[in-house]
């Protein structure tokens, strides 16, 4: 046995399984030629970003694209950001928008595939062995310095103008022999694991990332941690670990990461290990002040995943906004492909951007109209309910009474070729069928500056009189125009338009007049199918409490 050999036997005593166990535990995957396995690999903080969704579709595409696997790891081996339920938080989060897993951790202390345990906090002695092999090679030492000496050490670094850090001549223990290291072990020491680094700063590494391109570094000459004093990985060492032993192909990360890329990189050769390949990905940003910045966790409410589900965005105008920031070319391709579904989009890394893509909220507004603009009634309806039964108790208890009227309001002017875009968020229905519910309709009836409300009521009066409940499309809207030069309206738009001033409107502006009457709002889906479906009952209970309001009686609240 040679020294270092001794020493790891001293180190490693609970490590009774071997490299070569685990190489055969965890074969190299059986998959198509080609085919990328991915990973998304959070800390069980509970907090799902839109960065890390973002990143997780990547790993889902990329895996998809090729017939591969994207599988969830947990790292836990840090316990000061574990949450309670920070592992539920999470799934449940790629769940709401479609990006389940194949493999991994699956929730409620359960994972499924053949590369587990997922969760790292489960991996301890996986990571120990390699730990104890490194050992064996005098590749790693232990190390017993105190947070004082390495404070002294950085601070004999800065008075000497050096570069910061464990290294070279400046890491202490590395200098220690193995029976010195020993003894200090079997007295009981403290100490951390750290790798005996043989990188020189002055050569470089090269590494061609999939979206930055092609890196140069400096190679790694620090002594980083491998193993803490708790006996857990750094995440250094569990990823070259994981992603080895797991078979990733691909680890798609934050940017953030470039900077540790020496150090992975020496760690995947140390250990013995093929490199995955690499896709940096630049972190969102938002437009602030006439600049751009990161959506920041602390200051941005839509940082969190949660936001959206909380507003009631739909799952898919999130991915849908999300495959505009990742592929630039996927918007050309969605005009090209109206009707195809996102899974047929040729995903590509090259088309992805280097720098940070501005998450816009504007536009992803506009996205997602677009999505429920398009969706049937009835799954405006359901996913509505699905929604309000969590958030919006009062909603929910209304659409649930009578899921057919329901319907019926969704379904006005839904369908055509234009359907209308009112929709961005279930958080808007309640506000979008408000005057379809006695029990939420809150009349408004300020009318538009260019009527007088004494002329309002006059309309409205005329209009009472000969309102039928009965009428078609047709026939309602002639009635409204009739009704128009009475008043000194026109019923002809463009005429209008030539003598503006010899007219007080024209028959917009006294549609307007009975539609806000009806509805409280200037701007509503066809007045006369909110007017059949509120029936004749109601229509005429509330023309009469809008009359008795601009005649300046005191309005009656528009229940009936
Ligand atoms: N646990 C790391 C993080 O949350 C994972 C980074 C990676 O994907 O490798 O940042």
């Amino acid at each position: 046995m040679t020294d270092y050999e001794m020493l790891a036997a001293l180190l490693f005593p609970d490590v009774a399984t071997t490299p070569e166990l685990l190489e055969g535990k965890y074969p190299p995957r059986t998959l198509p030629e080609g085919a990328r396995v991915t990973r998304f690999a959070p800390s069980p903080t509970g907090f799902l970003h839109i960065g890390s969704l973002f990143t997780s579709y990547v790993d889902r595409l990329a895996a998809a694209a090729s017939g591969g696997v994207f599988y969830l790891r947990i790292e836990d081996t840090d316990k000061k950001r574990e949450v309670e339920d920070g592992v539920s938080g999470i799934i449940s989060g790629l769940c709401a928008f479609g990006l389940k897993p194949d493999e991994g951790v699956t929730g409620d202390g359960k994972e499924e595939g053949l590369y587990g345990p997922y969760q790292q906090s489960a991996r301890r002695e996986i990571y120990r062995c390699f730990a104890k092999e490194l050992v064996k090679k005098g590749l790693a030492y232990p190390c017993f310095c105190s947070d004082e000496t390495l404070d002294e050490i950085r601070a004999e670094q800065e008075g000497k103008n050096v570069n910061k850090g464990y290294y070279g001549p400046w890491a202490r223990c590395r200098h220690l022999t193995p029976q010195q290291q020993a003894a200090a072990v079997q007295e009981g020491r403290p100490f951390v694991l750290r790798l005996r680094s043989s990188g020189d700063e002055n050569r470089r590494i090269t590494v061609e990332d999939l979206i930055k391109g092609k890196i140069e570094m400096p190679e790694n000459n620090m002594d980083i941690v491998l193993l803490k004093s708790d006996g857990l990985p750094t995440y250094h060492f569990a990823h070259a670990v994981d992603d080895h032993l797991m078979r990733t192909t691909h680890v798609i990360r934050g940017d953030e990461w470039i900077a540790s890329l020496p150090v992975h990189i020496e760690l995947f050769k140390v250990c013995g290990f093929k490199a995955p390949k690499f896709a940096h990905v630049a972190p969102l940003m938002k437009e602030d002040e006439g600049g751009k910045r990161k959506l920041s966790k602390r200051k941005d409410p839509e940082a969190a995943v949660s936001y959206f589900i909380e507003k009631g965005f739909p799952g898919d105008s999130v991915l849908e906004y999300l495959l505009t920031l990742i592929n630039s070319n996927y918007e050309e391709w969605r005009r090209a492909n109206p009707d195809l579904p996102r899974s047929a989009f040729p995903f590509s890394f090259r088309k992805m951007s280097p720098s940070g893509a501005l998450f816009d909220m504007p536009k992803f507004i506009d996205v997602s109209k677009n999505i429920i603009a398009a969706m049937t009634a009835e799954e405006v309806y359901d996913k509505t309910l699905a929604w309000a039964a969590v958030y919006d108790e009062e909603l929910h208890a209304l659409l649930a009474k009578n899921p057919e009227y329901a319907r019926q309001i969704l379904r006005i002017d839904r369908g055509g070729e234009k359907p209308r875009k009112d929709i961005a968020q279930w958080s808007e229905v309640k506000a979008y069928v408000e005057y379809f519910y006695d029990e939420l309709y809150v009349p408004d009836y300020t009318l538009p500056d260019n009527t007088a409300p004494a002329d309002a009521a006059a309309v409205l009066k005329a209009y009472l009189e000969i309102f039928d409940a009965a009428d078609d499309k047709e026939a309602w809207f002639a009635r409204i125009k009739a009704l128009c030069p009475a008043f000194g309206y026109t019923p002809n738009v463009k005429e209008y338009k030539l003598h503006p001033e010899q007219f007080k409107g024209h028959v917009g502006d006294v549609s307007t007049i009975i539609r806000l009457a009806v509805t409280s709002r200037r701007n509503t889906p066809d007045l006369h199918a909110i007017m059949r479906l509120l029936g004749g009952e109601r229509v005429r209970q509330r023309l009469q409490n809008v009359i008795r309001y601009y005649e300046g009686n005191e309005p009656v609240r528009a229940a009936t």
